[in-house]
């Protein structure tokens, strides 16, 4: 049996032919690189550091995958890694789970949740028929995520802090604005399984009554669908669309606070649907009152019906959701290693499936049972990545990115109006989102600490006077701990 390296020597014989290279040049570029692991669809490859990664990325992949095939018979995936900062080991673990993410597209998306998508494209697709198991006339927004297997309510662990919200989410998929509970407004964190619920009830009510059009849409393509319904003259279509459903559900509703005509738009469709005894189901990751921005004809709507929130998990039912989880990815995890993550990992869900799958990994290509110290690995990842998402850089980068100013004139003296206003949301957003100390944040602006604590005021004064502003921070709060 040929083994990689033998495969590899043997296809960069022809790779020096299809390249014309020199023996230098194949040196140069090839020499260090290894074939590590060969599966039946990918070749994973390691590669001495960064820049020879995107040489190799960005101009010989397809040629390596040409040479790779005529010695194999078959195409594979080409992945080179590089082991410029860590070892290739626990980068490839990184690659697999990252594909794994991308192979499960609604996680994928979970985990951008809260970033707005860049995508303006919002037209609606209508998913009709046998759709990945939905049989019911389904109007779902394009950007939504699909509805996967998972999201049921069998798949949905119960404890004490989701108990309400899954009862209530039962409730209605069972009788629609009869149980009077209309509106349902589930609240909570990212993470917590609002989502979840969301679709829990689509699936149930879809297969139930399939001739009901139901209309799932996240708040943002809501809004962004009006926007260029408007733009292309066409707002009466989708007043049809939304004013002819028999059910509405909008995820993370909170996006359309703030904004005057979709506030309006939405609040006749909320009445007229509620008025014909349609039932409305809506999430947002803060509760009516904490919606500064909402209009109060609406936050007396919303908190019109049944309003409840889901909490973190506790440590009870975080080890429930390690169990189920762990059966359903089909791994075998000992109990003192459950135990540990149920202990480290507290504030959602998603991370909890994170470290699940990151050990998971780590123990594929160790090809080794699942142990303690995979879990060490696992949770520190997660932990850590979740310390690291915000730092000073981010935060004046974004800064810098939203307001159009350059990070240096955000660093420097100038005292223009834009200027000073970007510099004093940096300071806020740093001393806010890290916690520092005035006189630390200070040194990063080359300021000293009276002069940040004036920047701060002025930022706390501007949010107390101006709803607006309070959501625009707030927006750029979740957008930067989002890491967009
Ligand atoms: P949210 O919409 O509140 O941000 P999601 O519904 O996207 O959160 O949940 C994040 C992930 O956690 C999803 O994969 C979801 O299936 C999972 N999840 C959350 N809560 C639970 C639970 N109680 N039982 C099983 N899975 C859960
Ligand atoms: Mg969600």
């Amino acid at each position: 049996m040929t083994n990689e390296n033998e495969i590899w020597e043997m296809a960069k014989v022809n790779l020096k032919e299809l390249l014309g290279f020199s023996d230098i040049s194949m040196n140069l570029w090839f020499g260090s690189m290894i074939l590590k692991v060969l599966t039946e669809d990918t070749a994973y490859f390691q590669i001495e550091n960064d820049f020879k990664q995107n040489i190799i990325n960005t101009r010989y992949l397809d040629d390596i995958k040409k040479v790779m095939a005529e010695i194999l018979g078959f195409e594979v995936r080409i992945v080179p890694i590089s082991v410029e900062k860590d070892s290739f080991e626990a980068r490839l673990a990184e690659v697999i789970t990252k594909e794994n993410e991308e192979k499960e597209p609604y996680e994928k998306k979970a985990l951008s949740d809260a970033a707005p998508t860049q995508d303006n494209s919002f037209v609606s697709k209508e998913i009709k028929g046998e759709n990945e198991g939905l049989s019911a006339n389904v109007i779902i927004s394009r950007n939504s995520p699909g509805f996967l297997p998972e999201y049921t309510f069998d798949n949905f662990v119960v404890g004490n802090s989701n108990k309400t919200a899954y009862t209530a989410a039962r409730t209605v998929a069972k009788d629609p604005a009869d149980a009077g509970l209309n509106p349902l407004f589930l609240h909570g964190d990212p993470g917590l399984g609002k989502t979840h619920l969301l679709y829990a009830i689509t699936r149930e009510l879809t297969s139930r009554r399939p001739e009901s059009n139901l209309i799932f849409v996240k708040g943002e393509d809501f809004m962004n669908e009006l926007i260029e319904s408007l733009a292309n003259k066409t707002p009466v279509a989708f007043r049809e669309k939304y004013r002819n459903a028999d059910m509405l559900i909008v995820d993370d509703i909170q996006f359309i606070a703030g904004k005057a005509s979709v506030q309006e738009e939405f609040f006749h469709t909320f009445d007229k649907l509620y008025e014909s005894g349609k039932q409305i189901v809506l999430s947002s990751d803060r509760p009516p009152k904490d919606m500064h921005q909402l209009e109060e004809r609406l936050r007396s709507r919303f908190e019109s019906g049944f309003t409840t929130d889901i909490q973190a998990p506790d440590l009870e039912l975080r080890v429930a959701i390690l169990k189920r989880k762990a059966q359903s990815l089909g791994i075998n995890v000992p109990n003192d290693v459950l135990m540990y993550l149920g202990e480290n990992i507290k504030e959602n869900v998603r991370q909890i499936e994170g470290a699940l799958k990151k050990m998971r990994a780590l123990a594929y290509i160790q090809g080794e049972d699942i142990s303690m110290e995979h879990a060490k690995v696992a949770v520190k990842d997660v932990l850590t990545n979740m310390a690291q998402a915000v730092t000073p850089a981010k935060i004046l980068t974004y800064v810098s990115q939203k307001h159009g100013i350059p990070e240096e004139d955000i660093k420097s003296r100038k005292q223009t109006k834009d200027i000073k206003n970007a510099r004093h949301i940096a300071v806020y957003l740093t001393r806010k989102l890290l916690d520092m100390p005035l006189a630390s944040v200070g040194k990063l602006f080359n300021r000293d600490h009276t002069t940040i604590m004036s920047s701060i005021e002025n930022v706390e004064k501007q949010i107390k006077a101006s709803p607006a502003f309070d959501n625009a921070v707030n927006e750029m709060i979740r957008e930067i701990k989002s890491g967009t």
